[in-house]
Parts: structure tokens; sequence; C-alpha cells
């Protein structure tokens, strides 16, 4: 169900795993690796509180939205930063070279195109939206 919000806490630089396994080994691999967990299920968000494991329950579908309530939540930067960037598919750290970005872990490579202003964008209603709460 998070799918999108995990591409772009990759574009901010967070590391970010996409779970498609049980619930139960996610809590197991949260604990071991030091992982926060977002959710949309209110049964996960239960488990994981029981096991001392920090997690956000997410309601909001609208991705700008959703970024402000992790931002609130973990004081995470809503600001791109081409130096700590991640690979939105495989969330690889990526190598910038000039004005573009290479991923070593799938080969693919990024550059600032016609997207950009729709990333740009959905990020500064992002901070727009936490600024807002925070008053
Ligand atoms: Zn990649």
């Amino acid at each position: 169900m998070l799918g999108s919000l995990v591409t772009w806490l990759r574009i901010l630089g967070y590391d970010t795993e996409y779970w498609k396994g049980e619930d139960k080994e996610m809590i197991e691999v949260a604990k071991k690796e030091g992982r926060i967990i977002l959710t949309k299920d209110k049964g996960v968000v239960k488990s994981a509180e029981k096991n001392g494991i920090p997690v956000l329950g997410l309601t909001d579908s609208d991705i700008p939205e959703a970024l402000a309530t992790v931002a609130e939540a973990f004081e995470i930067s809503l600001e791109f930063d081409g130096k700590r960037t991640r690979c939105p598919i495989c969330n690889t750290p990526l190598k910038s070279y000039g004005s573009r970005w290479f991923c070593e872990g799938c080969g693919k490579e990024y550059w600032i195109g016609s997207h950009w202003v729709d990333i740009s964008r959905k990020l500064s209603e992002a901070r727009r939206i936490y600024l807002e709460r925070k008053v």
C-alpha cells in the first residue's frame, strides 16, 4: 500500500525497504536492523508497539500529506539532497557525476528531466503541510 511512499523516502535519501513478506518476519527484521515501521495496518502498529519497535500508522494516501506526517514523527528532511539520494527502485545510494546519478545496484541512470518539476512541487507541498501543522 505504501509503495509510492517508499520511492519518495529513497529519493530523499532514507534507507527504505518495501516489505512484501509476512508481518511477523517484518517485525523481526525491523528489530534486528533497527528500522522504523511505516504502515497502514492497525494490527501491525499494535504488534510493533508490543515489540518496542518505533512505528508510525499512516492514514494519508496523498504523498505530500504522508511525507509531512513522517517528517513530523521522525524529523526527516523534506529537502532533496543530491549527495545522499538513493535509487528509487533498489534503495542503493546513488553515485553522482556531473548532473547525473548512477545506481551501482541496478544500473539505472538518473538526471533532472521534465519529471523533476513534479518531484520538486510535491516536496515543496510536503514542506508547506509540515510547516502548517507545526503552527
Ligand atoms: Zn538501483
